[in-house]
């Protein structure tokens, strides 16, 4: 068992840090909300009084922040994580970012880990807050095949599926491709939801019927947007996340972005990129991504230029 080092216990590293408590491994852990280190040591992890602090005896360092800048600022600032670690003595602990993030933050704080001597993993996840509690996870890595051999045992105690996405950074390629398809496929969901509901054919029929068919996927089954048809969804907790339409908006912002710089046409992309940033104007960035579907259903035909 191992001792490991989590910063950012939110929705979805709350959960995380808690199954590896409960896999065995010493935890210790720091958020900046008191509220996400209370329900962390109430799962049985170790508060620290900061990121600093919680490094030390650390063999795994892991981050699950909300963004590139939380990430820079968390690795790469005076007296951050690394900084930290090169001044601390004893093994060098392997160190793994979760978070979702762009390419170019990924990459230098990558080599600003491997100037100072250390091998370093992106990791980020899939499956929501539900494979978060759950432990089944997808992780997709960039990295090193010994870093990767390293890391699978400890994401083994988070999620399912691991797969090495390929060197560094492409964790990061793979999960805004993946969040890509999974914000265009919601906002397609949502709009012929609100089409059949306004023809006549209530959500849960729709669902009943589209569920095994053609159209099937994860948003529609796991995940559906209209309340009431599967319990679990956020839509049937007000659209309490879940994954934030904030986060949503970043993922498919960051792919825009990478689309841009590689010279890929991605126009619908482009478009379900707007909605969640849309979403997030209005003020329900806080909202589930989900919250799109109510979104969608006030706007009118003529709003689109059809
Ligand atoms: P969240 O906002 O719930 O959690 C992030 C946590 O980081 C917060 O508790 C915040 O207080 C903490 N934090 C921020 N800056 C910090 C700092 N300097 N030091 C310590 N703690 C700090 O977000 P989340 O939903 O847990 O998402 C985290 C990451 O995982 C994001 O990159 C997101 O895109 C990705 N992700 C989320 C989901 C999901 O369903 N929620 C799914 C897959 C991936």
């Amino acid at each position: 068992m191992s001792s490991i080092a989590f910063i950012g216990l939110g929705n979805m590293g709350g959960p995380m840090a808690a199954n590896l408590v409960k896999a065995g491994h010493t935890v210790t852990g720091f958020d900046l909300g008191p509220a996400a280190l209370d329900a962390f040591a109430a799962a049985g992890g170790h508060k620290a009084a900061s990121a600093a602090e919680a490094l030390a005896g650390a063999e795994f360092v892991v981050t699950m922040l909300p963004a590139g800048p939380q990430v820079r600022d968390v690795w790469l600032h005076q007296g951050g994580l690394i900084d930290v670690l090169s001044k601390a003595s004893g093994a060098k602990p392997l160190l793994i970012d979760c978070s979702t993030i762009d390419v170019a933050s990924a990459h230098a704080v990558y080599e600003e880990a491997k100037k100072a001597g250390f091998d370093m993993i992106d990791a980020p996840v899939s499956g929501g807050t539900g494979g978060a509690i759950n432990g089944t996870l997808t992780f997709m890595v960039g990295g090193s095949e010994e870093a990767f051999g390293k890391a699978k045992p400890l994401l083994a105690g988070m999620g399912k599926t691991i797969v090495l996405a390929g060197g560094p950074g492409m964790g990061q390629v793979a999960k805004i491709c993946n969040n890509m398809m999974l914000g265009i496929n919601m906002v397609g969901l949502s709009e012929a939801l609100i089409l059949g509901e306004r023809l006549g054919l209530s959500p849960a029929k729709l669902h009943e019927i589209c569920a095994p068919s053609t159209s099937q996927s994860w948003a529609l089954t796991s995940y559906c947007p209209a309340p009431g048809v599967v319990p679990s969804a956020p839509s049937n907790r007000d659209f309490a996340p879940g994954f934030m339409a904030a986060l949503m908006a970043k993922d498919m912002q960051l792919s825009q972005a990478a689309a841009e710089s590689a010279n890929v046409p991605t126009p619908l992309g482009a478009l379900a990129a707007s909605f969640y940033q849309k979403v997030c104007d209005e003020g329900e960035g806080r909202r589930d991504f989900s919250y799109v579907y109510m979104w969608l259903g006030d706007q009118q035909r003529s709003d689109f230029n059809q």
